[in-house]
This record gives C-alpha cells, structure tokens and sequence, in this order.
C-alpha cells in the first residue's frame, strides 16, 4: 500500500537512547530538559529567536486569538486544514473568507482590503503547502487598518522567505509536528512570535498562565509538549537534512515525469525556499480527479485530497461563495511524498495518471 504520506522512523535504539534520559530523571513532562533542548535546536536549525514547543498546532492557532484578545471578523482564507477556521469559531469569532490565487493557492492579498468592516480585528491566512502569503502585502494592509496577523504556518517546517524563516512574518506563526508533517514529535508543533511581550504572553498562556506555581498570568489552557513528544523530535532532527534531500527527488521525479499539458501543479512563490512538503495536483475537473483517483486506488495508491472541502462550505463557517477556492477543492489531489518511495512505484503512479488523463 502506498499512501499520501509515511511518517518518517528514526532507527528505534536512536528515539530509546533519548528516552533513557527521560527514565533516568524521572521526567516526563512539565518543560523538562528534553523540550529546552528541542526548543533550542529548533531555534537554531530555522534561525528563529523565540519558539514555543505545543502539543499540538491547533492549539497555537487558539492561544494566538486569545492572546492577541481578538474579537468580532477574522479575514481568513478557505483553501486550508479545517483546523485553521475551526479555531477561529471556537474562539468565538467569525471568519469571514476571502477568495485564493488560482496558481499559488494562498489567500488572494488584492480582495482582502474590500473584506474589511468595522468588526474586523485580525487576519488568518495559511501558507498552504508551505507556500508564502504575500506577506509584505498583508502586512501593509494589516498596518493600515490595525489588524493582527496570524499565520498557519502548520505545513513550514524549514521554509524561508527572502532569506528568513517564514515563521518570522505576522504577529504570531504557527508549525504543527503532527506524525503526517515534514518534521514530527508524534503530535505536536509550536508557535512563534517576534514581540517580546506577546512572546511572553503566549508562552504563560499555553501553561494554564502559570507565572510561577501560585500566580498566573491572564487566562491559558494546557499545550505543553511532553518529553516523549520531544524525543521524538530530537530523533529525527538529525535526519532533516536527508528527509528534504529525498523529499526534492521525489519532487524532481513528478515534476519530469507527470503529463502536465492536462494539469498543473502548485506554483511556489518568488523568493522561496520550500521544503517540498506537499505534491498537490490541480485536474481540469473534479471528474478527471475522480478518475486519477480510481485508477490509483485500483493499484493500492491512496493519494489524500488535500484540501476538500473549501472551508466557506462547512456549515458552522456560513461563508459567501469563493469560486476560486471551490473549483480548486474539488479538483486538487495531493500524491505520495515520502523518504523511500521507490523509483518504480513512482513511475507506476505517473503512468497511471497520466493515462487516466485522456
Ligand atoms: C496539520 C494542520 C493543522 C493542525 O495541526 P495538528 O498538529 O494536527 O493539530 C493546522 N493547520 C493546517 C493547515 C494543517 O495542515
């Protein structure tokens, strides 16, 4: 069976000699050593000055509304992971969508100012695919109108823009480590923030605001990442290098050897550096994605239709129409991407496609 995507197993005894260190303290969670060690190798492998390891990266998502005290409207895109609108509703807050490029797939920065009212308080858009917002753009209008920016950096791990890490742009960004990501803890992720006081904030607020054991600071919850996620972490960091590397040929293979005068495939913003995390393939109708789809299941080939369907159509969203964002929904497939997908299950996979294309 060939999925969308394998999680990457760093060899056993390697993840074991890194929980013994957690046996031999006795300590396996509340911030031990394990999580400052991830958090300061993570600093140091994406050049990022703050970073706040989580349980998860939907949780961040959470804490940033509520730290950055959001209310009312939040300019979001529809082309994501249901985790990025579902934390705006569960906050309270409403988004409200506003339309994605057709070829970059990220929010479309030149509709959002007529998205704006007066209850507007902050924008949520995803760097889909680990492609870059136009982040100057937002960041603009953002400082026109006073709004906040969080970005859903969940799919970024290593991804640089204009020589930084993406995770530098907006207010706070957001990474999630989740088993099906790039790079994992299991579960997991972290969230991000240059402001010393909001960094601050965020990082008593993922620990239930516990300022010191009997005072707190303002409202949290529990997102703390535990020792046993952070060793997993530490157990495949060594291995990122090589994880990109052979994640750029499966990305190279497709790129040669995919029909693409029928479909095309994600365009990756100027100025770049990406991490090759998704292949999402856009058809010329859901009905050839239906067939593409077929032909591949009838050979155990289970690519995932990332990312069906467009946010503005699940009912606890109520959002307007996006044409762009649902044509693309219902006809874009993410295919295998993984470290040791073979060169003849990828020619198998191309062929299939590109014979269902006529
Ligand atoms: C995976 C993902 C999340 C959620 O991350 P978890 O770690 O699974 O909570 C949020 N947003 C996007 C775009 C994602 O792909």
């Amino acid at each position: 069976m060939i999925n969308v995507t394998k999680t990457f197993l760093p060899p056993q005894k390697e993840y074991n000699a890194i929980l013994k260190r957690a046996w031999d303290k006795n300590w396996i969670t509340n911030r031990g050593f394990l999580v400052q060690e991830l958090e300061t190798s993570l600093k140091k492998y994406l050049g990022v000055k703050h970073i706040i390891a989580t349980t998860n990266g939907t949780l961040p998502l959470q804490i940033a509304i509520k730290a950055l005290k959001l209310k009312g409207e939040i300019i979001t895109t529809p082309f994501s992971y249901v985790a990025s609108t579902a934390a705006i509703v569960w906050e309270g807050c409403t988004p409200v969508f506003v339309d994605i490029h057709p070829d970059y797939l990220t929010i479309d920065e030149t509709k959002i100012e007529a998205a704006i009212t007066s209850k507007t308080s902050a924008i949520l858009a995803t760097h889909v695919f680990g492609n870059p917002c136009n982040v100057e753009v937002i960041e603009a209008i953002a400082k026109k109108h006073h709004l906040k920016v969080i970005y859903d950096a969940a799919h970024c791990f290593g991804v640089t823009y204009k020589g930084k890490s993406i995770f530098a742009y907006g207010d706070v960004s957001t990474c999630s480590f989740h088993a099906t990501k790039l790079f994992h803890t299991g579960e997991g992720g972290a969230m991000f923030a240059n402001d010393e006081v909001l960094q601050q904030q965020l990082f008593y607020s993922h620990n239930f605001g516990h300022k010191s054991q009997v005072s707190f600071q303002g409202l949290g919850i529990n997102a703390k990442m535990s020792e046993l996620q952070a060793a997993m972490g530490l157990a495949v960091l060594p291995y990122l290098d090589n994880i990109l590397a052979e994640r750029k040929k499966v990305v190279d293979f497709y790129n040669a050897n995919l029909d693409f005068s029928k479909i095309k495939t994600l365009k990756i913003r100027e100025n770049t550096d990406w991490n090759y995390s998704y292949y999402p393939v856009i058809f010329e109708s859901e009905k050839q994605l239906l067939k593409a789809k077929m032909a591949l299941n009838a050979q155990d080939i289970y690519p995932r239709r990332y990312f069906y369907p467009s946010l503005n159509t699940i009912n606890y969203a109520k959002g307007q129409t996006m044409p762009i964002s649902e044509s693309i929904a219902s006809s874009i497939l993410s295919l295998p991407l993984y470290v040791g997908l073979a060169k003849n299950e990828l020619d198998l996979i191309c062929s299939l496609i590109n014979r269902s294309l006529c």
